[in-house]
C-alpha cells in the first residue's frame, strides 16, 4: 500500500486494513507529539483513495476491519468522508467495523445526525487522545482543546452509538504537576464514561518540542515508579459505568488491563505492591519501551 510517511495505529487495530485518507495531523502542535512533525496536513483525494481501496481489494474476503488513517482523520468534511465510508463498504463485503482517530475539534464539527450516518456506514469506533484531565497541562502542552470540549465530543459520540476509547498519558504533567495531572485525568474520563481507555507513557522523542525544555531542566519527567502512582490515582478517580481499561502500549512499564469498574479494588492492590516493592526488575526494560 503506497502510505505517504509512517503510520500509526491504535495497537487493537493491528488487524486492520489500513486506509490513509488524510496525510498527517490539522493539529500538528502538541508539545509532546513527534508522530507527524514532517508531515504536511493534507486531506488526499478520492482518486488517490480509490486507488489505494482498489489495490487491498484482492484481500477483501478477509478483510474485516478497517483503520482510516491518518492522525485526526475524522476531520474530513462529512460529505466526503460518507462517499469514503460508501466506497470502503463497497469493496469490502465481509466489513464488520471502520474505525478512526478523532480530536474534540473534528468530532464537535459534526452533529449527531452526522456521526449516527457514519454510524450506519459501520464507523464502530472513535479514538480520541484526552492526554490530560488536567486543563492547565492541556494549556501547556498546546493540545488545542479544553477538559469541557473533550466532555462535550464524548458525549456527542455516545449520542451517535459509536463506541469510545480514550487515551491518556502518564507523567504528562511532569514532576511538578503529576498528583493533579492524575486525579483531573481520572475525574475527567469519569465523565467522558469511555468503554474503552488506554494510558500512555510519556517518551520524549525528537522532534517533539517538549524535548528542548526537558533537556534545559524546565520539565523534568516522573521515573517509573512515579508514573505507576499515576497510573493507580487514575483509577482511583475513574467513576464509569463499564470501561476497559488497559496499559498495554509498549510505552508503558506494567501492562495491566481491567474492567472497571468490577477490577478496581483488585487491580489497585496489584499497581500497589509493585510499587511498594519498587523492584526494577518487575517493570519492563526502558529498551524495550517504544511508541
Ligand atoms: S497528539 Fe494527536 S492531535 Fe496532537 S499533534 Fe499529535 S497527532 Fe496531532
Amino acid at each position: 500500500m503506497p502510505y505517504v510517511g509512517a503510520i500509526y495505529r491504535p495497537p487493537s487495530e493491528h488487524r486492520s486494513f489500513i486506509l490513509q485518507v488524510t496525510v498527517g495531523c490539522s493539529h500538528n502542535k502538541c508539545t509532546f507529539c513527534s508522530v507527524y512533525k514532517d508531515k504536511k496536513f493534507q486531506i488526499k483525494s478520492l482518486d488517490e483513495i480509490a486507488e489505494d481501496i482498489e489495490t487491498a481489494k484482492p484481500y477483501a474476503p478477509h478483510i474485516r476491519r478497517a483503520f482510516l488513517a491518518d492522525g485526526d482523520a475524522l476531520i474530513v468534511p462529512q460529505k466526503k468522508l460518507v462517499k469514503i465510508m460508501e466506497m470502503v463498504n463497497e469493496a469490502f463485503p465481509n466489513l464488520e467495523r471502520i474505525g478512526i482517530y478523532g480530536n474534540a475539534k473534528s468530532i464537535l464539527r459534526k452533529s449527531a445526525d452526522d456521526l449516527r450516518k457514519l454510524k450506519n456506514l459501520k464507523l464502530g469506533i472513535v479514538y480520541i487522545g484526552l492526554e490530560s484531565g488536567n486543563e492547565e497541562i492541556l494549556k501547556r502542552v498546546k493540545k488545542g482543546s479544553t477538559t469541557t470540549h473533550m466532555i462535550e465530543a464524548a458525549q456527542l459520540i455516545h449520542e451517535a452509538g459509536i463506541t469510545l476509547s480514550v487515551t491518556v498519558i502518564l507523567g504528562l504533567g511532569g514532576k511538578e504537576m503529576s498528583h493533579v495531572h492524575a486525579v483531573d485525568t481520572g475525574k475527567v474520563l469519569s465523565q467522558m464514561d469511555p468503554e474503552f481507555a488506554a494510558a500512555l507513557s510519556l517518551m520524549l522523542v525528537p522532534p517533539a518540542p517538549l524535548c528542548e525544555d526537558y533537556e534545559a531542566g524546565r520539565f523534568q519527567l516522573p521515573d517509573a515508579f512515579e508514573m505507576l502512582e499515576e497510573l493507580a490515582l487514575i483509577i482511583t478517580n475513574m467513576k464509569v459505568t463499564h470501561c476497559f481499561f488497559s496499559s498495554n502500549h509498549a510505552s508503558n512499564y506494567l501492562p495491566i488491563q481491567v474492567w472497571l469498574p468490577e477490577g478496581k479494588e483488585e487491580i489497585l492492590s496489584l499497581i500497589q505492591e509493585v510499587i511498594n516493592r519498587h523492584d526494577r526488575n518487575l517493570l519492563r526494560p526502558e529498551a524495550y519501551r517504544g511508541l
